[in-house]
């Protein structure tokens, strides 16, 4: 395989968790993760490098996966012998539409849920993306790997997705990159490249919190665990933003971390991400 393939993951890996930590208030690292972006940059082939730059200033996607034979991004229904190609691996292949460079990913989980037709009438807010059965009131264990594994199999068992175990492998490999727990006991763990529907939001509570490497040791009080098809990585960054925005004030988590039980969590839910979440 080509390493420059894998080269080009993790850099824009980087780049994504850079945005991440820009929306949701992480800036105290951005050095640290500078570097590094810089140091991986300088280390690939010069062509590469040019074309990665100038994919780049457009958005974050310069690597994207293939999927069903079709470029993640734009949509391109590509050739079978391009397929084949990027299955192999030997050199890196560009997208004949958007020109991106393109990768054959893993076994990935996939988004299950029909995406709402046409004509179906748009939800509100967190609505579109999440329901009553995705809330769990009571996590009822101390470590992320529990966490997310129960957030992943109620993602499964409620219709969202398939493969919850592969969902939970996928989120534990992001964290270890870096921790998406940030201030005020919040944690956004979450899996990109689940294509095939929209994007999905599950949420988690534990009162007596949870150890996610958090900032200063903090504990995590609150999981929002999400699976991002690669077209929405721009909504994506938003709705970060938007619970963030949320859940900085005390007000919403204390009405959020009263709730007994789904009804009543997915209730203020909806309700304290009205204005930040359209
Ligand atoms: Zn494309």
């Amino acid at each position: 395989m080509d390493p420059t393939v894998n080269h080009l993951i993790q850099l824009q890996e980087l780049t994504q968790v850079r945005e991440e930590q820009r929306v949701a208030g992480g800036a105290a690292h951005l050095e640290r993760i500078n570097s590094a972006i810089d140091s991986m940059t300088e280390q690939l082939p010069s062509g590469i490098k040019a074309t990665f730059e100038k994919l780049h200033k457009k958005d974050q996607h310069v690597i994207v996966p293939v999927s069903e034979s079709v470029c993640s991004v734009c949509g391109m229904q590509l050739p079978r012998s391009l397929v084949q190609q990027v299955r192999l691996a030997e050199a890196l292949q560009s997208c004949p539409n958007c020109a991106r460079f393109l990768y054959m990913p893993d076994a990935v989980a996939r988004n299950v849920r029909p995406r709402p037709g046409r004509f179906d009438a748009r939800k509100p807010g967190v609505s579109r993306f999440s329901s009553a059965g995705l809330m769990i009131p009571d996590l009822g264990c101390d470590t992320k790997d529990d966490a997310i594994a129960a957030l992943a199999n109620r993602m499964e068992s409620e219709g969202f997705v398939d493969k919850g175990e592969l969902l939970l492998e996928e989120a534990l490999r992001r964290e270890a990159l870096y921790s998406t727990a940030v201030d005020h006991g919040l944690a956004f763990p979450h899996v990109r490249g689940v294509e095939g529907g929209a994007l999905a939001l599950a949420v988690g509570l534990s009162k007596e919190g949870i150890r996610f490497d958090g900032p200063k040791g903090e504990l995590t009080h609150m999981v929002f665990f999400m699976v991002i098809p690669t077209a929405a990585s721009a909504f994506y960054l938003k709705l970060l933003a938007g619970l963030t925005e949320t859940f900085m004030d005390e007000a919403p988590r204390a009405a959020l971390m009263e709730a007994e039980d789904q009804a009543a969590m997915w209730k203020v839910l909806v309700k304290v991400t009205r204005k930040a979440i359209k």
